[in-house]
């Protein structure tokens, strides 16, 4: 696997910056600005935005693990934030169909990672959704893509 690394997001980029929809300042850490991003993570996320085609807001991508860890965020270590490989979506006023959508979407590209956010009042506040190429879920249930709940056919 490859990564996309930069020291820090203000940093000028030596190739041809491969996710139009995303900048780098909006995958980087905000713990200390720098991006390392697995090409693989980011190909899809951008494969994921052409299909969704509207605007989608990272939540948080990219961490670096002191931040990951700090009391602002409150991670673990193994955490896929630091490996470079998840991102948090905004869902912010989103429908159930929307949320419907994006899960289904991004579990046909390839994401298997489903992590679902709420608010105080109990409304979808963004869902976590990584590369990590084996099945997981947590957090509440809107998050999760029917091949997780649905008990096969026999
Ligand atoms: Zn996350």
């Amino acid at each position: 696997m490859t990564k996309l690394i930069m020291q820090h997001y203000t940093d000028p980029y030596s190739e041809p910056w491969p996710w139009p929809n995303f900048q780098p300042w909006e995958l980087a850490s905000k713990g200390n600005g720098a991006v390392q991003i697995e090409m693989r993570a980011g190909d899809r996320l951008q494969k994921l935005r052409y299909r969704w085609d509207a605007a989608l807001t990272v939540n948080s991508a990219y961490r670096d693990m002191a931040y990951n860890l700090s009391k602002k965020v409150k991670s673990t270590r193994d955490s896929q934030h630091p490996k470079g490989t998840a991102f948090d979506i905004r869902t912010r006023g989103w429908s159930l169909d929307e949320l419907y959508r994006f899960k289904e979407l991004a579990y046909k590209i390839g994401f298997r990672g489903f992590g679902g956010y709420n608010t105080k009042k109990g409304k979808p506040k963004f869902i976590h959704i990584d590369d990590r190429g084996t099945p997981a879920k947590w957090g509440n249930r809107w998050a999760w893509p029917d091949a997780y709940t649905m008990k096969a056919q026999t």
